[in-house]
């Protein structure tokens, strides 16, 4: 992962000059959780440096829009706020309109509806925005929240490493089954050599989960950050169900590979739309773990086709057919 100094590097113009003054600015900027207003940053700003002026804070912080480094957010208080996207992925937001205060979440259930209605109209989405108005719960009821949402980026890992959880658990629990279903012992070998290696997999996931909490102990009670409903079960759980029906090894080898292929496009869709960040890494180390599943699935249904294909007898049409060719 980059450091902060990288990050800004990285999208410094080549040839431009280092500045000092733009550096601070954003190295405050970055520092920041949450949803800033310009004058809250020269607050910000002052309490370091009281000779950099309102206009360059403005100017600098423009340039951060334009470099990707800010996100500007229209809350409808007429004035906008600013987020940082360092390690900080898209998302969209809760309002309230009594305290101001907003809170963050995603969803791919969101994003598949967006995507199917401008698909649907011919439109290119560039960029969608959700904000949903109301009252907090702590302005309805006057509690206080039992926990603070804590970082977006913590969030995000642990909800990232809980799908990858889930799906792994289903995984387990596809290819152990399937194991007991398929006849021929080749599918069989692959099956439970795939079981193995999602309770490996599972491991490292679990023990990652728990460096996560030690950082944080209150994480595992703070709000959900990504609602991905159909992942959240295991992208496999459909598939276990389906094993039932199965008919043959094929059939089996087959429902695996659909399985595999779902969960590597959702794993490596969301990974590369997602700024760089511990949630991000989470998921495209997933996808390619399920890409290899996939590969060797693949391989193994080309292999099962031949012998069983082989050792079946020529029928009287097949025969004439293949002489003719
Ligand atoms: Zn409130
Ligand atoms: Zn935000």
């Amino acid at each position: 992962m980059q450091s902060t100094s990288a990050y800004i590097d990285s999208l410094r113009p080549a040839g431009s000059k280092r500045s000092s003054k733009r550096d601070l600015i954003v190295n405050v900027f970055l520092r920041q959780e949450g949803h800033l207003s310009a004058d809250t940053l020269v607050d910000l700003i002052r309490k370091e440096d009281q000779r950099i002026s309102r206009a360059t804070i403005y100017r600098t912080l423009q340039w951060m829009v334009d470099a990707g480094i800010a996100r500007k957010v229209d809350f409808g208080e007429g004035r906008f706020r600013f987020e940082h996207s360092y390690r900080h992925p898209r998302h969209f937001h809760l309002i309230c309109k009594e305290c101001n205060r907003s809170s963050e979440f995603l969803s791919s259930d969101i994003e598949a509806l967006v995507e199917e209605v401008a698909a649907a109209r011919n439109f290119s989405a560039r960029q969608s925005v959700v904000q949903i108005y109301g009252t907090c719960e702590q302005c309805r009821t006057g509690r206080a929240p039992v926990v603070a949402e804590g970082t977006t980026e913590a969030l995000f890992a642990r909800d990232a490493l809980r799908i990858a959880i889930a799906t792994e658990r289903s995984g387990r629990e596809f290819y152990s089954r399937g194991a007991k279903i398929v006849k021929d012992a080749r599918a069989r070998t692959v099956f439970n050599k795939l079981a193995n290696e999602e309770v490996d997999h599972l491991a490292k996931l679990e023990s990652r989960y728990q460096q996560l909490l030690a950082q944080d102990p209150e994480l595992e009670s703070r709000p959900t950050f990504l609602f991905f409903k159909g992942a959240a079960n295991g992208l496999f759980a459909a598939g276990v169900e389906e094993l039932v029906k199965v008919k043959d090894d094929r059939q089996a080898l087959m429902l695996g590979i659909k399985c595999e292929r779902n969960s590597h496009r959702f794993f490596k869709k969301y990974g590369e739309r997602f700024e760089d960040s511990e949630g991000k890494q989470i998921f495209l180390e997933f996808a390619d773990e399920e890409r290899e599943h996939l590969e060797l699935l693949i391989r193994e249904y080309r292999d099962l086709i031949k012998r069983t294909t082989k050792r079946r007898p020529l029928t009287k049409a097949a025969g004439s057919a293949r002489a003719n060719a």
